[in-house]
């Protein structure tokens, strides 16, 4: 078997194409764009590249966007202090903070700050109980997009075993808080998980969310499962070994081109639902 592949690039296409649609609606009700405010604190290059591409998508896409850089010696009280001005900004429908934030920043603390309706990164407690009750609100972004690829080809959750390998905050628990909701069966797998070959063995649905590249091994895909790769490794490498996972998968993601545009396109069509409830 040769798996077929979940294209996020195409599918995420679509959904910005759909969100530059309502976008452009809603400027019309509104009298202004749907707008993402962007707040990074500090130096770190990987951050300025990925809120520079949320920016830009952002703009290409029919919303406008602010980028607000604090220094990396920012306290914890002057960056709440920041976000609770963008909270209480009526200009103002989505904020992001880009995490990680530096160390001495309380990151928690700063993700609370974010008035729930404007938390289109779907970080603060408020979402993570939406998607844990399975209520409306926002979700995490890739958990969000991953949902949104699967989908997009119709593939049937209910029933299905998912393993979630990963437990982070903002996307092994949440997308298996959301699998759990559309009646899969989850089970999560992390650092402290005996045998997590054998448990990956049984999956009928693998998500992998680790950050170490080609943990997840070809011979431990079960035929026909289907394989979603969030992982993402220097050389555009994912979690899972993809040349020998895509022999016995029936569906995978790419890395690149799988998840990661679908997380982007997530945020932006969050933007133009929280500007919605605005009208
Ligand atoms: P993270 O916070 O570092 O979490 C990693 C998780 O993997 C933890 O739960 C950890 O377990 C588990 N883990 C570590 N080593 C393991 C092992 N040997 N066996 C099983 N589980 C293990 O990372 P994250 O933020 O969730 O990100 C995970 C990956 O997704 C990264 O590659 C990141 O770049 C990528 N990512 C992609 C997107 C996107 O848009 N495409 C967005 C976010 C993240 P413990 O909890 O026990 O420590």
């Amino acid at each position: 078997m040769t798996a077929r592949i979940l294209d996020g690039t195409a599918t995420a296409q679509a959904l910005l194409e759909e969100t530059a649609d309502r976008a452009a609606k809603i400027t019309e009700r509104l009298g202004r764009k749907p707008s993402l405010v962007t707040v990074l604190v500090g130096e770190d290059p990987a951050s300025k590249t990925y809120v520079k591409m949320k920016a830009n998508r952002a703009a290409k896409y029919g919303l406008e966007s602010r980028r607000i850089e604090l220094p990396d010696t920012s306290t914890t009280a002057e960056v709440v202090a920041r976000v609770e001005e963008l909270s209480a900004d009526d200009t103002v429908d989505g904020i992001l903070v880009q995490h990680p934030v530096p160390s001495q920043v309380d990151e928690p603390a700063v993700f609370e700050a974010i008035r729930a309706d404007k938390d289109v990164d779907g970080v603060t407690m408020t979402s993570f109980a939406a998607m844990g009750l399975g209520r409306t609100g926002f979700q995490s972004c890739t958990p969000g997009g991953i949902i949104r690829l699967l989908d997009a080809y119709q593939l049937p959750l209910e029933g299905q075993h998912a393993v979630v390998v990963g437990r982070s905050p903002i996307l092994g628990k949440p997308v298996g808080m959301l699998l759990l909701e559309r009646n899969a069966t989850v089970t999560y797998c992390h650092s402290r998980t005996r045998d997590l070959a054998e448990v990956v063995r049984t999956a009928d649905l693998i998500v992998a969310a680790v950050g170490r590249p080609e943990l997840i091994r070809g011979d431990w895909v079960k035929p026909g499962a289907v394989v979603v790769d969030a992982g993402y490794n220097p050389g555009n490498v994912g979690d899972v070994e993809y040349a020998a996972a895509a022999e016995r998968a029936s569906w995978i993601t790419p890395v690149p081109g799988g998840v990661g545009p679908m997380t982007i396109a997530t945020l932006l069509a969050q933007t133009v639902d929280a500007a919605l409830t605005r009208l």
